[in-house]
């Protein structure tokens, strides 16, 4: 009997017992960084020629090292994944789920060596270390659920003299990409809705978290995965990435990351390679430009901290992350003034320190490019604060505010996926929702108001797929909030919401006349 889903509370480090393992943790895990993994084939660990070092980017101090996965390995791990599909897909959905229930037992066991890999592979802070984490375990526990609801008979209308039967099966082998931002949970939870659902998987993880993916990996062998129905294959997209998406064999794509990205492998999964004979599904989940609305009648102090959590939490680099914050002329000043003080607060730091709220940004390449939209938000706006980046011992980035931007303005327009906010004003509440919905983007959106009127014309005219009233707008939980964006932000699916496991199943209709 599976019990109820209900989402995993997270760890309060105010307690010393909770902070002192986290630090013995980052302990253990330094002192581990020489070592070097091992790519997971068909349940072989497997070393390719050349391997490569994550980097902490708090410190660019050495998390690991792994393998750089070719094509070679990346053939290796489809033929692993589609010989394990014979015996998987024929697994009872309740003994998948099992093992996904095993392994979220086994993580929640070693929770702080998790927590501790976000902080020092990712620069996340504690709380957010922990909150990804928790999320990981919820779409385990959340997906496993659901395994076992869709495999149960649905209902169909009989007819006379016959029996019929509507049977949910699973696709085969699957890509899974996921981001490195949320480096646990999206990982986890992409992986596990093809796998529990009865595919196999050859996951390839993002170059700046394979530390996290080989953990999740050697948790899923710990918890009985056979071998084969999930393969890891680390290493760089861009040397991967078009074999997988367009190998023949390959039955979907299911990809969390970048517009540009994610158009690509649309497109080139769009393609029949010879010797193919099914339609390849792509799940694409990609970027958003995410705005928090300021309306005259918002409740102010509210307001205030729900852009500056939206805007800067991990360093504004959620696909969720308020970049926008749209604000009446009535409050505007008003407003500025109360931001530019909360801002003021914000602690920037290595985030092995639980102190420092805000950490570094995730690389150079990341640091470069948002100093270079700093450059342009110079032309584009008014710094109201930060400004700054240093990247001398990690890649620090002060949270940093534009006001007077213009809608169309590119810092208003392009995602920065950095802690960049942008100020806009706005002349009433239509001219705000008219700017809010004013990108090619819809991924999430908040209003704080305190009108029904508005809230109720937010709910109709606001097209995001996430939104949320008089709150931040990021922070999503499993089967709360099912989460996922219109438009530009992907192909509208939900993760951790109940339809998700259908795009990694196909329906059976099944008539027996006697
Ligand atoms: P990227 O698009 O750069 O990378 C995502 C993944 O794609 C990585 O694993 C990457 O591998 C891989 N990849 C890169 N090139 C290719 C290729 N040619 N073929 C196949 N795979 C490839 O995104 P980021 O990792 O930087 O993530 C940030 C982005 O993700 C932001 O745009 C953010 O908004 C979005 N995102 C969207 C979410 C949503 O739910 N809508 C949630 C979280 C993030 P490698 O690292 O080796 O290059």
């Amino acid at each position: 009997m599976v019990t109820k889903f209900a989402n995993e509370p997270y760890l309060d480090f105010s307690l010393d017992k909770n902070r002192q393992e986290m630090e013995q943790a980052i302990a253990r895990l330094k002192a581990e960084a020489g070592a070097e993994h091992r790519l997971c084939i068909g349940g072989r660990r497997v070393k390719a020629r050349e391997q490569f070092v994550s980097y902490n980017p708090s410190d660019k101090k050495p998390v690991g090292t792994f393998q750089k996965g070719t094509v070679k390995e990346a053939e290796k791990a489809i033929a692993a994944a589609l010989g394990a599909f014979e015996s998987w897909k024929t697994v009872p959905a309740i003994e998948r789920a099992s093992v996904f229930l095993r392994a979220a037992r086994i993580m929640r066991q070693r929770r702080f060596e998790f927590d501790a890999a976000m902080v020092l592979e990712e620069g996340k802070s504690w709380i957010e270390a922990d909150a990804d984490f928790a999320e990981a375990v919820d779409f385990l526990e959340f997906y496993s659920r659901e395994a076992i609801r869709y495999d149960a008979p649905c209902g169909v209308t009989p007819w006379p003299g016959e029996l019929q039967e509507v049977r949910y099966i699973p696709l085969g082998v699957g890509i899974v990409i996921p981001p490195w931002n949320f480096p646990c949970a999206i990982m986890a939870g992409m992986t596990s809705a093809a796998a529990v659902s009865g595919n196999t998987v050859v996951l390839k993880p993002s170059s700046d978290a394979p530390l996290i993916a080989t953990l999740f990996a050697r948790v899923l062998e710990q918890a009985g995965l056979p071998a084969g129905v999930v393969n890891l294959l680390t290493g760089s997209g861009g040397t991967t990435g078009d074999f997988l998406v367009e190998h023949p064999k390959t039955r979907f794509v299911s990809f969390t990351g970048s517009k540009p990205v994610g158009l690509g492998i649309i497109e080139k999964a769009a393609r029949v390679g010879p010797g193919q004979k099914w339609i390849k599904r792509v799940v694409a989940e990609m970027g958003g430009k995410d705005c928090v609305v300021v309306d005259s009648e918002a409740d102010f102090d509210d307001a205030v901290e729900g852009v500056a959590l939206s805007a800067f939490g991990f360093q504004g680099q959620k696909c969720s992350a308020g970049s926008r914050a749209i604000v009446d002329a009535k409050v505007y000043d008003a407003f500025l003034d109360a931001l530019q003080k909360r801002v003021k607060k914000i602690k920037v730091g290595p985030t092995e320190n639980p102190q420092n709220w805000m950490g570094p940004v995730i690389n150079e390449r990341a640091f470069d490019s948002i100093m270079e939209y700093v450059k342009v938000g110079r032309t584009e706006g008014r710094l109201i604060c930060g400004g700054k980046g240093d990247k001398n011992k990690g890649f620090f980035i002060e949270p940093t505010v534009f006001a007077d931007v213009k809608r169309n303005a590119r810092i208003a327009q392009e995602e920065i996926f950095g802690p960049v906010l942008s100020v806009i004003k706005a002349r009433g509440f239509s001219d705000a929702l008219s700017i809010a919905n004013g990108t090619e983007y819809g991924l999430t959106g908040a209003v704080y108001s305190r009108n029904r009127e508005k809230l109720l014309r937010a709910k109709r005219e606001f097209h995001v797929g996430n939104l949320y009233l008089n709150r931040k707008c990021t922070g999503a939980l499993v089967d709360v909030q099912p989460f996922g964006g219109f438009n530009m932000s992907g192909t509208d699916s939900k993760a951790g919401g109940r339809d998700y496991l259908l795009l990694f199943l196909q329906a059976k209709s099944i008539t027996e006349r006697f």
